[in-house]
């Protein structure tokens, strides 16, 4: 009999909803909430619908998942609920992906942004325990960009990055600027830092940004040689170390752009369409990860691929579906809720 170790308790793959409140624009054009989470873990979705000659009635639609979170829940609730069960096993080779899926405005990137900042404080506390200080362990920050099927990292001036596979399923980004976490408060600045430099394009920020999935990844490496003085002088002091485990934040691009393959710009067409097969083929790869399937089909886009050697071995996924309550965005939300409904 196997020894049961900490990762077996951790399940492999996680679909949260979180619900975000009204705004403010919405309560002044008093625009109905039409969700409902109860139990923590089901919801409602409460469709208004025209009959023909008229007069309104309803459909309801019920979902499950692992967890439902309300629009009471803090960010700090969030973290406990998805991310922090994975941080001790990071240590035990384990590669995880938390992804922040929804429409525009449902608030991924409200939710996504706190996470590594939690999660860095809980893997440097962990780094200092006794158990791994003698380890050589360090913690490693990245931040890039997928923006029509290109990769930029957003710690160096937006450099263009490509991918290259070593053959025994690492993948490696050519490039891509790696910086040590020592203390939390470096993270805050990485972060704002990488949003700075995400791209904007000329219709302003968020316009843009919906169009890009934005990647932060904190990894976790073992050095055979530490330089313990002048160690920025090492530039590729991050290249020497073996990835012990790492966990990626995966802000995604809004769901609905997936839809813009109609459009007249012919620009957007093929964003829309690039965003389309990405979102895609990540669902294909949880579900491929869920039925322990051999073949992972990770090929089908820039974004399953990057995050190749995330859904092989030893692998968690936390799948975060943000979703909006107002009754405008009802069809928006259905969609969320189907997709989180297949990937689960
Ligand atoms: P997205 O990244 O999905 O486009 P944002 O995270 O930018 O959406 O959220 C849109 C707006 O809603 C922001 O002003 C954000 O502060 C607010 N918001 C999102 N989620 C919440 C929440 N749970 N509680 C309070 N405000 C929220
Ligand atoms: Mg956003």
């Amino acid at each position: 009999e196997k020894e049961s170790t900490k990762e077996n308790n951790v399940a492999k793959i996680k679909v949260v909803v979180r619900k975000r409140p009204l705004n403010k624009k919405e309560l002044s054009r008093k625009e109905e909430d039409i969700v409902t989470v109860y139990d923590n873990a089901y919801l409602t979705v409460h469709e208004p619908k025209l009959k023909v000659d008229l007069t309104a009635y309803v459909e309801k639609h019920e979902f499950c998942f692992d967890a439902v979170l309300n629009e009471q829940v803090s960010n700090d609730e969030v973290y406990r609920a998805t991310v922090e069960p994975i941080i001790p096993i990071i240590f035990e080779r384990t590669k995880a992906t938390c992804f922040a899926y929804g429409q525009t405005g449902s608030g991924k990137t409200f939710t996504m942004q706190p996470l590594p900042i939690r999660a860095a404080e809980d893997l440097v506390r962990l780094l200092h325990q006794p158990v791994y200080r003698n380890q050589r362990f360090k913690l490693w920050l990245s931040y890039f960009e997928i923006y029509g099927g290109k990769l930029f990292d957003l710690l160096s001036d937006r450099k263009k990055l490509c991918m290259r596979e070593d053959g025994r399923q690492q993948v490696c980004i050519v490039g891509l600027q790696e910086f040590e976490v020592s203390d939390v408060q470096i993270v805050k600045e990485f972060i704002e830092r990488g949003n700075a430099s995400r791209s904007t394009g000329s219709t302003g920020a968020n316009e843009e940004s919906s169009r890009s999935h934005a990647i932060l990844q904190l990894v976790v490496k073992k050095h055979t040689e530490v330089k313990d003085s002048r160690r920025n002088i090492d530039v590729n002091e991050s290249r020497s170390g073996k990835v012990v485990g790492k966990i990626s934040f995966i802000d995604l691009a809004g769901s609905e752009r997936g839809a813009d393959t109609t459009d007249n710009d012919r620009q957007t067409r093929i964003e829309g369409a690039e965003i389309n097969k990405s979102l895609l083929a990540l669902k294909e790869c949880i579900r491929a990860l869920d039925n322990d399937q051999i073949h992972i089909p990770f090929r089908g886009s820039k974004l399953t691929e990057v995050l190749r050697d995330s859904f092989v071995g030893n692998s968690r996924t936390v799948m975060i579906s943000c979703i909006s309550p107002n009754a405008g965005s009802c069809e928006h939300t259905l969609n969320t809720l189907r997709y989180a409904d297949r990937v689960k």
